[in-house]
């Protein structure tokens, strides 16, 4: 039965790939990579020689058609991204959608994925958070989207790159306040691995005074907001005045 894998490949310590990750990618007949030269080292290095084809944000849409038909011809395809889980701020959700919508079947060999791995080392709550990846690149714009988040209880998750972390923490700080607890987490699994945590001033500060927290690849955590203040809870003479009275109600 031919079959779509969506392979999981490491994000940035290269003994993450998994054993079976390496067992599907060298026996499917193609594999549709982001980047075929960045992903071509990937297998290189494993000794993994599939024959590539580029499915990409820009002719994922168009790649479709081609897949299915290569499925439909009875190869298996095995979909990965530049690095972690293909669909996760990457592309492949159209392809996914079309190949199951074609009737054939699409299979997950999981794997890394830098916000579970942050989310996992944050100590921030971790029973209900929302991803939300990439913020807009202008700033209006991703004033606005944090705008819509700051009461947001549940812990926020973005990614960042290493051109916008410092416009995006001043941002944070404006839309979500000083003193709100975040955790900065850079270069997960590689050599720089760092994994911050303090208030949004105290990270904007910490991460100006040292560029080289600045460089690399970010995951942002920022704690939701606190669901009741001291002045919202019920004063405990008016609770048991009511629980009185309410004994009184017919
Ligand atoms: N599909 C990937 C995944 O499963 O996490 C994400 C791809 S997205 C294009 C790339 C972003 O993921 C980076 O800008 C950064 O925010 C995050 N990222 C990837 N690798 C990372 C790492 N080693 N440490 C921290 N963040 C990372």
């Amino acid at each position: 039965e031919p079959v779509l894998y969506i392979v999981a490949t490491p994000i940035g310590n290269l003994a993450d790939l998994s054993e079976r990750a390496r067992e599907v990618l060298a026996s499917v007949d193609y594999i549709a990579a982001e980047d075929t030269r960045h992903s071509g080292r990937l297998l290189s290095h494993f000794n993994i020689k599939g024959q590539m084809i580029s499915v990409h944000d820009h002719n994922e849409r168009q790649r479709c058609e081609h897949v299915i038909n290569l499925l439909g011809a009875g190869h298996s395809l095995a979909l990965i991204s530049d690095a972690g889980t293909p669909l996760i701020s990457d592309p492949g959700f159209h392809l996914v959608r079309a190949v199951r919508e074609a009737g054939f079947r699409v299979a997950p060999v999981p794997g890394c994925c830098a916000f579970v791995a942050a989310l996992s080392a944050s100590g921030l709550p971790s029973d209900r958070f929302q991803f939300i990846g990439f913020l807009p690149s202008k700033s209006g714009a991703r004033a606005q989207a944090l705008e819509t988040l700051a009461s947001n209880t549940e812990t926020l998750v973005f990614y960042e790159s290493t051109h916008r972390i410092v416009e995006s923490l001043k941002a944070m700080q404006a839309a979500f306040g000083d003193a709100r607890y975040a955790v900065v987490a850079r270069e997960l699994t590689k050599t720089f691995e760092t994994i911050h945590g303090d208030t949004l001033s105290g990270l904007v500060e910490w991460i100006e005074a040292d560029s080289n927290q600045q460089r690399g690849e970010f995951v942002v955590l920022v704690q939701g907001a606190e669901t009741a203040t001291a002045d919202d809870a019920i004063d405990p003479e008016a609770e048991r005045i009511l629980r009185i009275l309410a004994k009184e109600l017919p």
